[in-house]
């Protein structure tokens, strides 16, 4: 993937990150549906001294999953374990996850749409029945040993959820959808990420930073490092002109979007009359890949109405069309 400063996935440098996440879920901004939901179940399950049900967080990248995952086990009071889908390349490191949990504990899953199927096999009757099928030498000699798991809760995050195997999300009581956050939600999150970094950022600096966002902490988090950068060499108030003017640098335009959403939009302009155009034409043609298009470029381009995903493929929406400065052409249907 290309190295955009407001790409929403988990890079290095966000290993600062950890300063700026809220620890509890008062402290946490925005998604009210999926708090006030959490905040029930863990309750819950809270009074009946039992595991929390099995919680899927799905949403686009850079939205808080991790955050949220940390944050139930903190509430819950119980410990906190974090993998990945990828990570977990045989059953057998799974199976000394599982057996090494506390009762009650959370194990975060990070992609788990991208387990591979004989571990998600394993997951099954863990999830379910909180035991674990473990298979013991090899040949005919192979023999299967149950063992008991403590129980535990499973948190998983997933872009979309539909990239996950039917038994897989059947298997989670508590699926919540994240949203993109309002630029009202981000300037909150904003203003406290400048508090907690200790520098100075004026009331429209933290605006123009919120709107600019595509909807994401992650990006605005990255944002507000970069734009604490430029205050710091200049030695002076992060205003609105430098928040301008850094982020010009930055090739962040007005609206948020990054040089990949505007040359995804170009593309769709310029090359097949504003669409109907497939998004594997797209993705091959931007040397993406369609899942980072659908999972990281789309959701933001589609909900301001800069792209319309159809039928037969994408096209650009009036806003689409008035961004890049263009004329949608006669007949196109705009
Ligand atoms: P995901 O797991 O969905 O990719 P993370 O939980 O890693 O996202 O969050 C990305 C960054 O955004 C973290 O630095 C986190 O602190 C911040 N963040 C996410 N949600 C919020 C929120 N509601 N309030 C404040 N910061 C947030």
């Amino acid at each position: 993937m290309s190295e955009r400063l407001s790409d929403p996935e988990r890079r290095d440098e966000d290993s600062t990150e950890g300063a700026l996440r809220p620890q509890t879920l008062a402290e946490f901004t925005g998604q009210k549906i999926v708090r006030e939901n959490l905040s029930i179940f863990i309750q819950a399950a809270k009074v009946r001294g039992e595991a929390l049900d099995h919680v899927l967080l799905h949403g686009p990248p850079g939205l808080g999953k991790t955050t949220l995952a940390q944050i139930v086990s903190r509430e819950l009071g119980v410990g906190f374990r974090a993998t990945s889908g990828p990570v977990l390349q045989r059953a057998g490191d799974l199976a000394a996850i599982l057996t090494n949990l506390q009762p009650r504990d959370v194990l975060f899953v990070d992609e788990i749409h991208r387990l591979q199927p004989a571990i998600e096999e394993t997951l099954y009757p863990a999830m379910e029945d909180f035991q674990l099928d473990l298979i013991i030498g090899e040949g005919p000699a192979a023999r299967t040993v149950r063992i008991d798991l403590p129980p535990f809760t499973l948190v998983g995050a997933t872009t979309r959820s539909g990239l996950l195997a039917q038994p897989l999300r059947d298997r989670f009581g508590i699926p919540l959808r994240l949203v993109l956050y309002t630029p009202d939600e981000l300037l909150g999150i904003v203003r406290r990420g400048a508090s907690k970094l200790g520098f100075d950022l004026a009331d429209e600096g933290a605006e123009e930073i919120a709107k600019r966002s595509r909807g994401t902490p992650r990006i605005a988090g990255r944002l507000l490092r970069r734009i604490r950068d430029f205050a710091l060499v200049e030695g002076r108030t992060a205003d609105r002109r430098m928040v301008d003017a850094a982020l010009a640098r930055l090739e962040v335009d007005a609206r948020g979007l990054d040089a990949m959403d505007r040359r995804y939009l170009l593309r769709i302009a310029q090359h097949h009359n504003g669409g109907p155009v497939g998004v594997e034409t797209l993705a091959a043609a931007l040397a993406e890949s369609r899942d980072t298009l659908e999972d990281v470029i789309e959701p933001f381009l589609i909900q301001e109405g800069f792209v319309l995903r159809t039928q037969r493929g994408r096209m650009l929406g009036d806003a689409g069309w008035r961004h890049l400065g263009l004329t949608p052409p006669a007949g196109s249907g705009q």
